[in-house]
């Protein structure tokens, strides 16, 4: 989803747009090492094609790790991206990247809307898509998902609220192949 529309929460994205690309780019805290110097990051094209993106995603699993990385990596290299889906890369998976209000990235695996709460309006632009579009998104939601933790997936719980809320229901439209 594009980050513009993005309420103004402690400055947010237009401080980070301060920030010179290059430092965005490679301060991926998941980012392997190798050899003590930090991979080159692989910044994938956003996939436009309806038709592969309407295709719900396989379930993800820890060998997915270097489509999240991908992912990650072209999430930090552009200013305008809040969060993005496997499948946004051309990777037909349910795991998706975002960043919270600190700019700091996630990488979520199989995420189930548990609960949600406080529906209201709001306008969205996906990366994928030309223009905005009107959608329904709860300001309080309970999400289960998986997080690769020494090299496993391990279950989670989390409430998100608010703008984070909005991302996670977007992004879980996209592993369902459902598009704004
Ligand atoms: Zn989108």
């Amino acid at each position: 989803m594009r980050a513009k529309n993005r309420p103004p929460i402690r400055g947010g994205k237009e401080e980070a747009r301060e920030r010179p690309l290059q430092e965005k780019r490679f301060d991926s805290p998941l980012a392997p090492p190798h050899g003590g110097r930090m991979e080159t990051a692989v910044i994938k094209d956003i996939v436009t094609d309806d038709a592969l993106l309407s295709q719900p995603c396989e379930r993800a699993t820890a060998e997915d790790a270097p489509i999240a990385q991908d992912l990650v990596d072209t999430l930090l290299s552009r200013d305008d991206a809040a969060c993005l889906a496997a499948n946004q890369i051309g990777a037909a998976k349910c795991l998706f990247a975002y960043l919270d209000e600190n700019d700091q990235p996630h990488v979520v695996y199989n995420p189930t809307l548990k609960k949600a709460l406080r529906p209201s309006k709001a306008v969205e632009a996906c990366l994928s898509r030309e223009g905005e579009a009107k959608v329904t998104r709860f300001d309080w939601i309970t999400v289960t998902f998986e997080e690769l933790e020494d090299g496993a997936l391990v279950p989670r719980k989390q409430v998100f609220e608010g703008w984070t809320a909005q991302l996670v229901q977007h992004m879980i439209d996209h592993c369902k192949g459902k598009l704004v």
